[in-house]
Formats: structure tokens, C-alpha cells, sequence
């Protein structure tokens, strides 16, 4: 039996949208096990994710820039914006971009399940989406991607959601430093040396995939440091992500074939 809690308009920074809260009883899972993921949302990879079993996946979500460049233009090209064809074109780019991020959300739970994954930590830029005047950035220009700080807030909902069903926790986590430290040493430094997409570690020679490390130091947040410190971790894998596209055929998240140099 369902009933209406709460209606609320919502503006996501395009359209509104109405939400309905419902009461109902859902069958929780238990959780799938007792590891940890670490996921660090971005810009150029989408999200980053680093796992306590040693290995990494990065996600870069270019179909949303491909749909920036595509939707844009023929937006661009509507002889009024406010007319009805560029209204239908703003509401199809805001359905795929739902569904990009409802199938990433579930694709990243079904990998936790396989994991045996119960504790996802995740980057938290809610604090890095407005400066001090409480103004809005728009991340719009960056890239071409048009994404505002919103799309991150919303894919974060959409992961707990889908990951508290399966038994998974999340657990949202401030991004203060995790780029500026080494995941190996803890090393942290003032300036950020990151270096064509790789964090190199002067302490310790680490020389990581810049996302993964931070997506490991997230991972690590809420764990005590003697967890952190018993754990006997390789660190080759920092450096060897795989990375998985959306599938437009499929409609769905693939792994590709691993490059190595
Ligand atoms: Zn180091």
C-alpha cells in the first residue's frame, strides 16, 4: 500500500521536476560482504573508482560530452530557444543524460555485489559546487561538458539508492586533499603535481593514475587508521585502471580492452 508523503518541484538547472515521496516497503538484501570501494567523481572521468581487492575502473561518461556537442548544436541552430523543437531537444538530453546516470549507478552496484563490496565512500562536492558567495559555478565551459555541480549531487542519490537495496552502504565523504595525497606514504603537498592524468610521489616514487588516487584516498576516509596501516597493499594497480564505456548499442556499461604502453 502506497501513500504520498511529500511533493516537491525541484529545479536540476535545465527543467523542473516534480517528486513524489512515497511510503513504501522494499526487501532489503544483506550486504554482499565486508570489502570497500572508493569513488572519486570528476570532470574528464566521471568517476573513479579504487577497490580494496587492488584493482581500479574508471568510467569517463564521454557519451555526455558527445550528447553536449550534438544537442548543443542543434539547439543552437532552433530559430527561437524558448520554441517547442528546442524544448523537445532539451528534454531528450535530459532523459539519455538520466539514463546515463541510473545505468552507471547500477552498473557500479552489480560490480560491488561481484566484489562482495559492503562500503562505498564517495567524494562529496557539494562544498566545491558553490564559492563563497554562494554562487553556483558552472562547470557548463569545462571540457564542452555540460554539467553543473547538480549532476554529481543527483548521480549520488541515485548510487545510494540503488546500492542500499543491494545491502550497500555509501557513505559520502569530503574531497578536502584527496588529490594532494599520496595514497601510498600519505605524503601530502602544497602544490598539486599532477602531470598528464599521473600523481607522482617524491617520498615514495608512487607513480599513480591521478583519479585513482584520489578514489583510494576516499576509499580509505572512514576506515581507522591501524586498518589502514595492517593493510599490506601492492601499488601497481594504482597505475593500470581499466576503463568502461557506455555501450550505446547495448545501453549499457562495458569494459574496454586494457592499454598498456
Ligand atoms: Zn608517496
Amino acid at each position: 500500500m502506497k501513500s504520498v508523503q511529500q511533493v516537491r518541484a525541484v529545479w536540476t538547472g535545465d527543467e523542473w521536476e516534480l517528486h513524489f515521496v512515497w511510503r513504501v516497503e522494499i526487501d532489503v538484501s544483506d550486504a554482499p560482504g565486508e570489502s570497500t570501494v572508493g569513488i572519486d567523481l570528476g570532470i574528464c572521468t566521471f568517476a573513479a573508482l579504487a577497490y580494496e581487492d587492488e584493482t581500479a575502473e574508471l568510467y569517463p561518461l564521454g557519451c555526455l560530452k558527445e550528447d553536449g556537442y550534438y544537442f548543443g548544436k542543434h539547439i543552437a541552430n532552433c530559430d527561437d530557444s524558448s520554441s517547442e523543437r528546442a524544448e523537445q531537444l532539451h528534454r531528450k538530453w535530459s532523459n539519455r543524460r538520466t539514463h546515463y546516470f541510473h545505468a552507471l549507478a547500477k552498473h557500479i552496484v552489480e560490480r560491488c555485489v561481484e566484489k562482495r563490496v559492503g562500503s562505498i565512500t564517495i567524494g562529496d562536492l557539494s562544498g566545491v559546487r558553490e564559492d563563497k558567495d554562494g554562487e553556483v559555478k558552472n562547470w557548463g565551459k569545462h571540457g564542452n561538458l555540460d554539467l553543473h555541480g547538480w549532476a554529481f549531487d543527483r548521480f549520488t542519490n541515485v548510487l545510494t539508492y540503488k546500492a542500499e537495496m543491494q545491502g550497500v552502504d555509501v557513505n559520502p565523504v569530503s574531497e578536502r586533499d584527496t588529490s594532494k595525497t599520496c595514497s601510498c606514504c600519505g605524503q601530502e603537498r602544497d602544490a598539486n603535481r599532477v602531470e598528464r592524468g599521473l600523481y607522482v610521489c617524491d617520498s615514495c616514487g608512487l607513480v599513480a593514475n591521478a583519479d585513482v588516487n584520489g578514489a583510494e584516498n576516499i576509499r580509505k576516509v572512514p576506515l581507522s587508521p591501524s586498518a589502514v596501516s595492517a593493510e599490506d597493499r601492492s601499488n601497481g594497480w594504482l597505475a593500470q585502471p581499466s576503463t568502461v564505456l557506455f555501450d550505446k548499442e547495448t545501453g549499457a556499461f562495458a569494459p574496454q580492452e586494457q592499454v598498456r604502453s
